[in-house]
Order: structure tokens, then sequence, then C-alpha cells
């Protein structure tokens, strides 16, 4: 089974694939046949804080597995206060709710950190590309990383790096971006230097462990 952990693209659970369709808003139409994860992003707070009652509400449903994505952008035009104190509250549903966070961070690392300082719910990082000081603090705090089409570009931190993090702590997305997670799993197994279905057997654990579906 091909897994997505993030995608904001329409997409149905097949035979072979799960996909967990991200929304950042209308977070009633959670799909229910097929995953969701429903959060504000950092990008989108105009909604917030009027429809936290929505997402409080549906972020109890069996089709919602994850809140997120949410968290902190250091460089997008929303006042960091507010992206902090949505962030916040968001943390506070997914542990009420139990659930997994999927997290947005650009150059807020510290603030991220300290945030989910004590937080019980599993945590993913998605769209990773950063380097080895990041990736070693996210692995040391038993936090998991998501990656995604630039697994794909040569230049990335996200392909160079990507062959040193632990398998156990790994996902992988399609995110926006015009890729198959096909290809990602085949790009994952070719750094990796393993069979694919070794990449499958073993984020179908993780899948099992952090969402536990
Ligand atoms: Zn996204």
């Amino acid at each position: 089974m091909y897994i997505d952990i993030h995608t904001h693209k329409p997409s149905q659970k097949t035979a072979e694939t799960i996909a967990v369709k991200s929304l950042w808003q209308d977070f009633g139409i959670a799909d229910a046949s097929c995953y969701s994860s429903i959060g504000f992003h950092p990008w989108h707070l105009d909604n917030w804080p009027k429809d936290m009652e929505l997402l409080e509400r549906y972020g109890d449903d069996e089709c919602v597995v994850a809140i997120g994505e949410c968290g902190l952008d250091r460089i997008c035009q929303t006042d960091f206060a507010v992206q902090i104190q949505s962030f916040e509250a968001q943390i506070a549903l997914a542990v009420r709710v139990n659930k997994p966070l999927i997290i947005h961070c650009v150059r807020a690392w510290d603030e991220v950190f300290r945030m989910l300082k004590n937080v019980a719910v599993p945590v993913v990082f998605h769209g990773f590309n950063k380097g080895p000081a990041v990736l070693e603090q996210i692995c040391a705090m038993g936090y998991y990383v998501s990656f995604g089409s630039a697994l794909l570009n040569p230049e990335s931190n996200a392909r160079k790096h990507f062959p040193f993090v632990p398998m156990h702590r790994i996902f992988l997305e399609t995110d926006i971006a015009e890729v198959t997670i096909e290809t990602l799993y085949a790009e994952a197994a070719n750094l990796r230097n393993c069979k694919v279905e070794d990449v499958i057997l073993q984020l179908e654990t993780n899948f099992h462990t952090v969402f536990r579906k």
C-alpha cells in the first residue's frame, strides 16, 4: 500500500493507495471516503478564531486522522502573534482528540520546538527540506519527517539527507506537487538503495504507529 500522508489534491482511497487530504478551510466537508487532516494553515488565518468551533467539532470525526497542517511561518504575511495563538489552540485540540499534528514550519524552528515540548501526541514535520541540524533535533525528540517532491530535486537538502534519516521516522507526501506518490516511493527506494517493497512495508508500519489506521 502506498501512503501519501499529506496532499491538497482530490484523492480517493484505492486498493493500492491511502491518501490523507489536508484541508485548511471548509472543515465540515471532510470526505468520509478518504482520510483527512484539518487545521488552520499559517498562511490562511482569515477564518481563525471564527472557525475554531468547526475545527473542534470535526476534529473528533473518524475520517479525520490528524490536526494540521498548522504551525509557524516567519516569511509569510500573517501576524506572528496571531500565528502563535492559532497554533497553540490547535496543539491543545490535537491533545484533546488524541490525534497527531502535521506541522508547517518555516524559519521558526526554535518557537515550534518550544511550543511542542511535552506535547504527548505524535508530531510530523511535513515538506521537509532542511539540513542535518534540524533533522537531528527532530529525530532526537521522537518526531517524524515527511518528504515530498524536493526528493526529486538534485540540489535539495531533502535529497541529500534523506538516506541518513532512520526509516522508522519517515513519511512521503505529494502536497501540491504534480508528482505521484509512486514516483516518490521509487525515488526513496533508489536513494536508500533498497527495494520499493521495503519502503512500502516500513511506511505502513509508521502509518499504523502514528495515525493508528
Ligand atoms: Zn501542504
